[in-house]
């Protein structure tokens, strides 16, 4: 098979993460799949053989995305193993939900470390190795919620609005090299994230969502695809929503 370009996606293992994989392999990509220091090699095994990837077309790499040391020596040394990347999906996320009255700032902390600083800790040491390759992908997994605002997601609701603010500059800088820097904003997405949330909760979202159903990791997936394929070349500073039609900018 003719492996073409390099990607990599953070949050790898997690449920939209795993679908952004697969979409990209079966489009020829060779993926560095980016799982947290939580997880081992034996975990990576597992994650290949239940998710179907041909692990030759992928590599693990075990990383804490809020560490910004860790994630720069990580980044240089696969810049200098793989010569070019193509693309970075800035995905890995947590929640840590509370009304902000009994908020701690650990929750605060946690949150916009892990959504929203990881991106300067990720893109910082790709960014002007991919304005020198004069090409460039970077995509970032918001959130209805950071477009919106949720009740108890003071939080997650600031990181993922400030993931557009970040993306949008970003593209004014990468314009003229040819990087582009785009959001993908799902809503309510089916993976483990949502299926911890109550379901009496679960079901009242899906009934203010218009199309009165959560999305799909695939459906996720495919608007990475897009937004990384040659057919988004002119696309930058855009978000992309995929949510039913629960929030229309
Ligand atoms: P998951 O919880 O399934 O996946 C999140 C992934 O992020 C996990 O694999 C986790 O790794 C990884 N991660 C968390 N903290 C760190 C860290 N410090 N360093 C490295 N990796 C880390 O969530 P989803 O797949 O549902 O979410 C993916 C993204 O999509 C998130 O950014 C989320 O905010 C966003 N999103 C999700 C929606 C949904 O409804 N599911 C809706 C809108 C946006 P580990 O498993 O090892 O902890």
């Amino acid at each position: 098979m003719d492996i073409q370009k390099t990607a990599i996606v953070t949050g790898a293992f997690g449920g939209i993460g795993t679908a952004i994989v697969q979409s990209l392999v079966e489009n020829h990509f060779f993926v560095i799949a980016v799982a947290s220091q939580r997880r081992t090699q034996a975990d990576f095994d597992q994650w290949l053989n239940e998710a179907n990837i041909n692990p030759k077309q992928v590599q693990a790499v075990f990383l804490d995305v809020t560490d910004t040391q860790a994630c720069k020596q990580a980044l240089d040394l696969l810049i200098e193993e793989h010569q070019h990347i193509d693309v970075l999906v800035n995905n890995a996320g947590i929640t840590r939900d509370s009304t902000f009255k009994k908020m701690s700032f650990e929750q605060w902390r946690e949150v916009i470390d892990t959504n929203l600083n990881s991106l300067f800790n990720m893109t910082q040491p790709l960014f002007a190795h991919m304005c020198v390759q004069k090409q460039g992908r970077i995509i970032n997994i918001s959130s209805v919620n950071g477009q919106k605002g949720q009740f108890g997601q003071a939080n997650y609701a600031a990181a993922k609005a400030g993931m557009i603010g970040f993306s949008k500059s970003l593209a004014y800088e990468g314009a003229r090299a040819g990087v582009t820097v785009n959001v993908v904003a799902p809503g309510y997405t089916e993976t483990p994230m949502v299926a911890a949330m109550k379901p009496e909760v679960l079901d009242n979202i899906r009934g203010q969502v218009p199309m009165q159903r959560l999305a799909t990791p695939e459906e996720v997936a495919k608007a990475v695809r897009f937004l990384a394929s040659d057919d988004a070349a002119y696309i930058t500073g855009e978000t992309l929503a995929l949510n039913g039609g629960l929030y229309m900018n």
